[in-house]
């Protein structure tokens, strides 16, 4: 790779690894049989990634798909904390075995290997990512139909490790209305073309809160600009999650799967428009 690289392949005529972004992929272990990696990405923290990530997990494992979670949110892992997780991942000679949920979604989390989940993880940018990779290809994922990644917040280490090293199939893009989306999808959308992943859409969440005596639709962080953004980059809209104190209340208590919605239908029909 030339060491002035602008990421622009077409004003470049070194050969290097970076012209194919596919050529870096790692190998997944060799008992595991992972068809599709979907990332899920956000801008910033707190408006729901992991939410959407265990949303959707849980919609593909409805519809009948083997399903997983990565979670590379490594320095803010809550999706063991969501599905109720508490045994600790064991190692075996094959490498590590997923925690299952109570509905077989399997997951790979740093919080399953940590001794106590409130212990902090202070590690540099590079480690975080060869802990993905290592989730990767050190975890006997078996046969997976769709692993979910659920990224770090913004466009730092971890996502460009991930999206070198993880054939990942799609990018779904997690935002909410005071969120500065514009910004966001604009750095989605030019990474994703890099990388040659394709973006599958946009879900807002916190999108309003509807109030329980009216029924009146309140937009508590503001008018979204939803649907400007994605006609803007030509994006799908998967949908706007309103604010629900019963989901935050199930994601508390480890009980999501028993989650009852019908606002993923857009997600499962792009997932069963992509699955082999
Ligand atoms: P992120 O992964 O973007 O940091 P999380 O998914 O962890 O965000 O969500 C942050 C908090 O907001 C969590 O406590 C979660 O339960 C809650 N939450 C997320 N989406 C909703 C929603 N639609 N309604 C109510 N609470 C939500």
């Amino acid at each position: 790779m030339s060491s002035e690289c602008s990421s622009n392949c077409s004003s470049c005529g070194a050969s290097c690894s970076q012209r194919d972004p596919k050529s870096m992929i790692k190998p997944q272990n060799a008992k595991s049989n992972i068809k599709k990696v979907i990332a899920v990405v956000s801008g910033k923290g707190g408006v729901g990634k992991s939410m959407v990530t265990a949303l959707s997990a849980i919609s593909s494992s409805r519809m009948g798909y083997n399903t997983a979670i990565l979670d590379a949110d490594i320095t803010g892992p809550s999706i063991p904390h969501m599905f109720g997780l508490t045994d600790k991942a064991m190692g075996t000679e094959d490498g590590m075995i997923p925690i299952e949920s109570a509905n077989g979604i399997k997951n790979m989390s740093i919080n399953l290997l940590l001794d106590n989940e409130s212990d902090p993880v202070a590690w540099r940018g590079p480690i975080l990512g060869s802990v993905v990779e290592q989730f990767w290809q050190e975890v006997v994922w078996g046969d997976v139909d769709f692993m979910f990644v659920d990224m770090p917040p913004g466009t730092g280490d971890v996502l460009l490790t991930t999206f070198q090293s993880l054939p990942v199939s799609g990018i779904i893009v997690v935002t909410s209305p005071q969120d500065l989306v514009s910004m966001i999808v604009s750095k989605a959308v030019k990474m994703a073309e890099q990388m040659d992943i394709p973006i599958l859409g946009i879900i807002e969440n916190m999108s309003y809160l509807e109030c329980p005596d009216c029924g009146k639709k309140i937009e508590l962080f503001g008018k979204s600009h939803l649907d400007e953004i994605a006609a803007k980059y030509g994006i799908e809209i998967l949908g706007r999650i309103p604010i629900l104190p019963d989901l935050a209340a199930m994601a508390d208590n480890g009980d999501i799967e028993n989650f009852n919605y019908d606002f993923l239908d857009p997600i499962m029909t792009v997932l069963k428009g992509i699955a082999d």
